[in-house]
């Protein structure tokens, strides 16, 4: 057809042509920056959970991108059912309209919160629906408005509303789903905003409950405590006054008093295995005094199971000084020897080691008693496990002591390490690194 056409109307063709790819690249310019501008939106989106500032700039970038006036994000309030303007709304007035509520009948945001659905309106004073005590209250004078609702899977939480289109032609289908991609993006941040407080909330909720148990746990041991003593002092003093058949049963007083004991001790040390409970007195001491110290508490125990102990300390390495807390140190010693002694059968033996390997203290604790599964290793240093179930186990404890043994390491940088033979023995290894070699003599 075109070889037909004169001069001037290849002319016309011809610009009729530029006009339409200029207008098609001005078209593909703006999808650009409108892409841009989601893509940011998106970024800030998975970046902060700072609520109000992500907002502001989503409404700002919606009037930017539709060309209109301002931008408000209403959102339904439960106990007054009504709707309520957000902060981050951009028009002028904006604090008016904070403490405005816009009711769910007789307004265009209600119509499109209730219904779900976005809505146009070009001409707001021939429509029905509209509310025009907003406008009168904030002294902003409405022309048309697009909504679009708020929402999150099926639930609606409020509405975004586009104010006043600047040019024209009034709202396009562009501004519709403009509205709609950036009203999801508001749910989304406002959604995320919600969760965060929610779990801040919970996590306050159980902090204040944990303090709770703690107190109530250390202020219940050591009440139990003080009887305790009174009856394991009377029970030991009345040993040497009774024979035959009291006798037994005062041996049986004295050994649950013992188990009590042993349990007020493990819930006292319950607050150790707090990793926040980090305060260190810490002291120059020599472990070999320590280690021989926490065998000699285990005198009678060691005695009544017949169990033999050999303690190996190199005379090379002696003195072996540590620098930390002696008191924790002497928990973790403590720990490993009561398991060892518990877990092990009448007649067995013990071997405590300790030497030094380089700049680091090497103590080993081993057994000959009913072992640990492999599969457990890791488990048995959780606070409150115990490789026995429950409900058939024949051993006492609360499953903490290796816990803490674990806490106490670690606040020392050193480490702890199990190797078992179930039913042949275990062997629980403890290095500890020297951070200052004082060597001192009689220390
Ligand atoms: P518990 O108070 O039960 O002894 P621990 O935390 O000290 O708690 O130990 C956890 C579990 O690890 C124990 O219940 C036991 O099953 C296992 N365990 C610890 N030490 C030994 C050991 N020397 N021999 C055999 N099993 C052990």
């Amino acid at each position: 057809m075109l070889k037909y056409l004169s001069d001037d109307g290849e002319n016309d063709e011809k610009s009729y042509l530029i006009e339409q790819y200029k207008n098609k690249i001005k078209h593909l310019e703006y999808r650009v920056s409108y892409l841009e501008h989601i893509a940011k939106i998106s970024q800030t989106l998975n970046s902060t959970l700072e609520l109000e500032p992500l907002l502001k700039t989503i409404t700002q970038v919606a009037t930017e991108l539709t060309n209109t006036e301002a931008c408000s994000i209403l959102l339904y309030d439960k106990a007054s059912k009504k709707l309520k303007f957000m902060p981050s709304t951009s028009s002028v007035g904006t604090n008016k309209l904070l403490t405005i509520s816009v009711p769910l009948e007789g307004s265009i945001a209600g119509w499109v919160f209730k219904k779900g659905r976005p809505m146009l309106i070009r001409d707001v004073k021939t429509d029905k629906r509209w509310n025009q005590s907003v406008d009168d209250e904030s002294s902003f004078v409405t022309r048309s408005i697009l909504g679009a609702p708020l929402k999150i899977k099926q639930d609606t939480i409020g509405v975004l509303e586009l104010l006043n289109k600047k040019d024209d032609i009034g709202f396009t289908q562009d501004d519709i789903q403009i509205a709609t991609t950036l009203a999801a993006q508001v749910a989304v941040a406002i959604e995320n905003a919600r969760l965060w407080k929610d779990v801040q909330k919970a996590y306050k909720d159980l902090q204040e409950l944990d303090d709770l148990k703690t107190q109530f746990v250390s202020l219940a041991s050591h009440e139990l405590r003080t009887p305790l003593a009174v009856i394991l002092g009377y029970a030991t003093f009345l040993r040497d006054e009774v024979s035959g058949q009291a006798s037994e049963q005062l041996e049986q007083v004295l050994s649950s008093a013992v188990k009590l004991r042993n349990l007020i001790d493990d819930m006292v040390n319950l607050r150790h295995i707090k990793k926040e409970d980090t305060d260190l007195d810490v002291t120059i001491f020599s472990m070999k005094k320590l280690v021989q110290d926490a065998i000699s508490e285990f005198d009678n125990l060691l005695k009544a199971k017949a169990l033999k102990v050999k303690v190996s300390i190199s005379e090379k390495d002696d003195p072996i000084n540590f620098e930390g807390d002696r008191q924790k140190i002497y928990l973790v010693v403590a720990n490993l020897l009561s398991n060892a002694v518990k877990f092990t059968p009448e007649a067995g033996s013990i071997l405590v080691a300790l030497g030094r390997k380089g700049q680091k203290i090497i103590l080993k604790i081993a057994d000959t008693g009913v072992g640990i599964p492999e599969a457990e290793y890791h488990k048995i240093f959780e606070a409150f496990y115990q490789v026995e179930p429950v409900l058939t186990r024949r051993y006492d404890g609360m499953g903490l002591g290796l816990s803490i043994v674990k806490g106490m390491v670690d606040i020392h940088k050193g480490s702890v390490k199990v190797e078992s033979v179930p039913n042949k023995g275990s062997q629980f290894t403890i290095t500890l690194p020297i951070s200052v070699d004082l060597s001192l003599e009689n220390v």
